[in-house]
């Protein structure tokens, strides 16, 4: 299912890229689907001839890109953005969009991996530290039999070497590359090099091989629920305060744009 496709980003995108409806927030068009449409469209765009990235957006996504032109005009050219935590939530129900979905990274790569057993996706994992998405395959295999991982790789590495490390991934033929490597490096890498990985589909997915690995424990169900695990992961690792120092800037943002 492979194929070499050159993926662009314009300067001034004129159409939103979602298929689905969206709310602007911060000048980014925030897809309003849940999980299940979310699969239903990787279903499609795995056969198809265009390549298709998703973001999985926080409120810190929203800042940086209002802050890195560059990362704001792929997001607006994003097949999908889903909004993955409370911030974000926050910002489309004050808009006046009732029960706004929320479509989490760590989540999307457990339910693709359940799509790649029934489907037969080549995934492929890319981020986090040496042995880290290594581990996270293997516990997912467990977890959902004949899942195919076609690969792994950790994320430490230049954007000089974004070529090298393409090729490499270009060697498993993923169909869909799950990259964690932060934001916006992450997307930027997708996008950079999607001409030579022939993946049809890439996904920002932050964090989700370390929590999968076992590295970083989930939030237990109930702190999920309050949507509080930002919080969670904060008191387990101090280093994410940068992030959090965010979300006041991102509140003062809302505040002032224009509804
Ligand atoms: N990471 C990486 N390469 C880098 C910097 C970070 O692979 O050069 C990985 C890091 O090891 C971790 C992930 O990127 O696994 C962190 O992403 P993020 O901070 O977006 O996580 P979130 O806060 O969304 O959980």
């Amino acid at each position: 299912m492979t194929g070499k496709i050159l993926f662009t980003v314009t300067e001034s995108p004129t159409q939103p890229q979602s298929p689905f409806p969206t709310q602007t927030v911060l000048g980014v068009p925030v897809s309003l689907v849940n999980m299940e449409e979310v699969l239903e469209a990787v279903r499609t765009w795995v056969k198809g001839t265009e390549p298709a990235l998703i973001v999985t957006a926080d409120a810190t996504a929203l800042v940086i890109a209002h802050e890195n032109p560059k990362f704001k005009a792929l997001a607006q050219q994003a097949k999908l953005v889903t909004a993955d935590g409370v911030g974000i939530l926050w910002a489309l129900k004050r808009m006046g969009v009732a029960n706004p979905p929320k479509v989490s990274g760590v989540e999307l790569v457990a339910e693709l991996c359940r799509e790649s057993a029934a489907y037969g996706y080549r995934l492929f994992f890319l981020g986090a530290e040496p042995g880290v998405a290594e581990l996270a395959a293997e516990k997912l295999r467990l977890c959902y039999p004949g899942c195919n991982i076609v690969g792994t790789r950790h994320g430490y590495f230049t954007p000089d070497d974004d070529s090298i490390v393409a090729e490499e991934i270009a060697q498993a033929r993923p169909d869909i590359l799950l990259v964690a490597m932060g934001m916006p490096r992450q997307e930027e890498f997708f996008v950079g090099t999607q001409a030579i990985t022939g993946a049809k589909v890439g996904i920002g997915v932050g964090g989700s091989f370390d929590v999968y690995s076992g590295r970083t424990k989930r939030a237990p169900k109930l702190v999920q629920k309050l949507h509080m695990e930002w919080l969670w992961r904060l008191l387990l690792n101090p280093k994410k305060i940068g992030k959090v120092k965010l979300l006041p800037r991102f509140v003062r943002l809302l505040l002032t744009e224009p509804k």
